[in-house]
């Protein structure tokens, strides 16, 4: 028992010296912050003793659930034989070599390279740098636009964020940096109006299209997508969203960049996102479940087509970061491959957990507050509405309450009865640990319920 003097201390302490990523440090200093301690299977503990079931895994990554003794025992096994070294000069280690043959092993055919980082953020700057040397070996360095969409996100550095089309991220920094435009996202329930989904996702794919001619072929490298929009609000594209955007970067000979910091490792009941989608990337970034987050390593998955020009090349690429490919970490990754792998989890996944979490979140949609039920594998996500009809929501952007005020609510009140749930303006989302068994999966949506009458409440 952690006695209640240590819990003030701590929040003092990190309200005096700790500045909060994606949060309002002065308010949050005055709240107090709630100190996580300890974590087991699907569930975490704060400093008083409350257990959530954190039906985020994290941040979308602890697909493996918390506690598996065997990445602890990788970590230090590493760390005794080889606790650091670095892979420029000339120089490899073996566990990342080995994850490396294990990355391919698992991706589609054609990708067989990866380059390895410290996060997902540092992944899409590797991609940023890889696209245009890619264009300017191949003798066309008018090619260095790089097109993302609205709502999107690639991470939190300056290319990352400019790469995401997050409004208030481009507020702060002034954002993007030239060379990146944005189309639309392929957000039916928000943004389809009176299109049918299936109109609406060819109508978003189009609009790829439009951009191309308007920056000219000749000067746009890549179009960047996460396969199912997760920070935007776990936007899962009508179907004739992706085929289209195929045939688009097909006649235009763009490269095609599939963030898989999400979607990778199991979290669609496929390995990538690019499988469930039967999408042909050139690049996929990714993160987060390759480690299941236990230790930091991102990388930039990279197809055939670009490595054999990066390799054919003769010259050094002058780009990569002190924890590329940290051992430790490298090592943490291979464990968690291998449990992943030999415990057939994201076969688990695709034929019973997730069909079984999809069916009961989809009893939701009976709730007064919820206009659509919606997601796919361990992505789940709920719209809240005052008019299930019209979509409307209960506060309108330009209003003073601003929409997200109810997903706020909804989320206060999840954390107040143990749920850990997340909110992007008024959507609900969860993505759980890959190993959420069928009673947890109950749990979690028996939670959800009533954290939902729960917000009703405040709002009649
Ligand atoms: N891409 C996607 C799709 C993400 O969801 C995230 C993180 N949420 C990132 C990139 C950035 O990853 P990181 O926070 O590890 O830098």
């Amino acid at each position: 028992m952690i006695p209640e003097e240590t819990t003030r201390e701590w929040q003092q302490q990190d309200a005096q010296h700790h500045l909060h990523p994606f949060s309002d440090s002065g308010a949050l200093a005055e709240e107090g912050s709630r100190i996580i301690t300890r974590a087991h299977g699907v569930h975490v503990w704060d400093s008083e003793g409350r257990q959530y079931l954190d039906a985020f895994a994290g941040l979308w990554c602890v697909n493996l659930g918390y506690g598996r003794q065997e990445l602890v025992d990788a970590a230090t096994r590493q760390m005794q034989e080889l606790p650091y070294y670095n892979l420029f000069f000339k120089t490899s280690n073996p566990p990342v070599v080995a994850l490396s043959k294990a990355l391919a092993e698992i991706a589609p055919p054609h990708i067989n390279h990866t380059f390895f980082t410290g996060s997902g953020s540092e992944s899409n700057d590797t991609v940023l740098r890889m696209v245009r040397r890619y264009w300017d070996l191949k003798g066309q360095p008018s090619r260095k636009t790089i097109i993302g969409r609205e709502n999107g996100y690639h991470g939190s550095t300056v290319a990352g964020a400019s790469l995401g089309g997050m409004k208030p991220m481009h507020e702060q920094g002034d954002l993007p940096i030239p060379g990146i435009e944005h189309i639309c996202q392929p957000y039916w329930y928000g943004e389809g109006g009176d299109m049918t989904p299936a109109e609406f996702g060819l109508h978003a794919a189009k609009a790829l299209e439009e951009k191309i001619l308007e920056v000219g072929a000749k000067n746009v490298a890549a179009f960047i997508a996460e396969p199912i929009q997760g920070a935007g609000g776990i936007i899962i594209p009508p179907d004739t969203y992706w085929p289209e955007i195929q045939r688009i970067v097909k006649q235009y000979d763009l490269l095609l960049i599939v963030d898989e910091v999400i979607c990778g490792f199991g979290r669609t009941g496929e390995w990538f996102g690019s499988d469930y989608f039967g999408l042909e990337p050139d690049f996929m970034p990714i993160a987060k479940g390759l480690s299941s987050g236990y230790l930091p390593i991102g990388g930039v998955m990279v197809s055939d087509r670009v490595a054999d020009v990066f390799k054919a090349e003769g010259k050094d690429f002058f780009h990569g970061f002190t924890y590329s490919g940290h051992p430790v970490c490298a090592a943490v990754a291979l464990e968690n491959l291998r449990i992943l792998r030999e415990e057939r989890i994201v076969e688990k996944v695709k034929h019973e957990t997730a069909p079984y979490l999809q069916e009961k979140w989809q009893s939701l949609s009976d709730h007064p507050l919820v206009g659509e039920a919606r997601g796919v594998g361990m992505l789940a996500a709920i719209e809240l509405v005052k008019n299930k009809k019209t979509r409307t929501r209960y506060f309108s952007e330009d209003s003073s309450e601003g929409t997200g005020k109810v997903g706020t609510i909804c989320r206060d009140e999840a954390l107040k009865i143990g749920l850990i749930l997340r909110a992007t303006g008024d959507t609900m989302l969860v993505s759980p640990p890959l190993v959420i068994e069928k009673d947890e999966i109950d749990e979690l949506v028996r939670l959800t319920r009533k954290a939902l009458d729960a917000t009703l409440v405040h709002l009649s």
